[in-house]
């Protein structure tokens, strides 16, 4: 696949995602309807009736999680190209807002945009409870499959025993780590592939 073509996949990704993300898990609570209803047979009216599935309340801290993500790719979007216009109102339209507008950037100035959306869909999936996403990216160091994600360190492990920083202990990656070298390695393999 081209760099192109995975940079487009990555950022329809990261789009699903934050829609995902955001029907999901910032759903406003509505107060349940309230039906008094008499009932034809004892002239009584019923009791209240509740629906049977009301919605998740909202997670203040989701809801944060989608306004940082959107404030970055827009400020990072207005630096490169400050005539892009104004951004969409939708939040998850605004990955194909910013690479709209940066289509004629710089190769580094795309590479970065292209890190800082691939970087945002890891942070979905994982505010949405999925981490198996991490464990598709090879380490950086040593190139094999079996990260670990560790919610509270917000860190990728390496599990291969010889994988190991200067003082012996495992290696470990952040998130903005392990989205530079995925855009990166995609970046050169289309260049090796031309
Ligand atoms: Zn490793």
């Amino acid at each position: 696949m081209s760099a192109e073509a995975t940079s487009r996949r990555d950022t329809a990704t990261t789009a699903s995602r934050m829609r995902l993300l955001r029907r999901e898990f910032t759903t406003a609570p509505r107060p349940a309807p309230t039906q008094f209803v008499d009932d034809p047979r004892t002239a009584a009216p019923r009791s209240r009736t509740s629906p049977a599935h009301s919605p998740a309340p909202m997670d203040l801290g989701v809801l944060d999680h989608v306004i940082a993500a959107v404030t970055e790719v827009i400020e990072h979007t207005l630096a490169v190209a400050p005539d892009a216009g104004p951004a969409p109102t939708m939040p998850d339209e605004v990955y194909q807002w910013a690479a709209t507008a940066t289509s004629t950037a710089g190769p580094g100035e795309q590479q970065a945009r292209d890190t800082i959306i691939y970087r945002q869909g890891l942070e979905h999936a994982i505010a949405m409870g999925e981490d198996t996403v991490i464990r598709r990216h090879p380490c950086p160091q040593c190139g094999t499959y079996g990260l670990l994600w560790q919610s509270a360190a917000r860190r990728a492990v390496c599990v291969h025993t010889r994988c190991t920083t200067r003082d012996g202990g495992p290696t470990s990656w952040s998130l903005a780590q392990l989205a530079r070298h995925h855009v990166a390695a995609t970046n050169s393999s289309a260049r090796r592939a031309t």
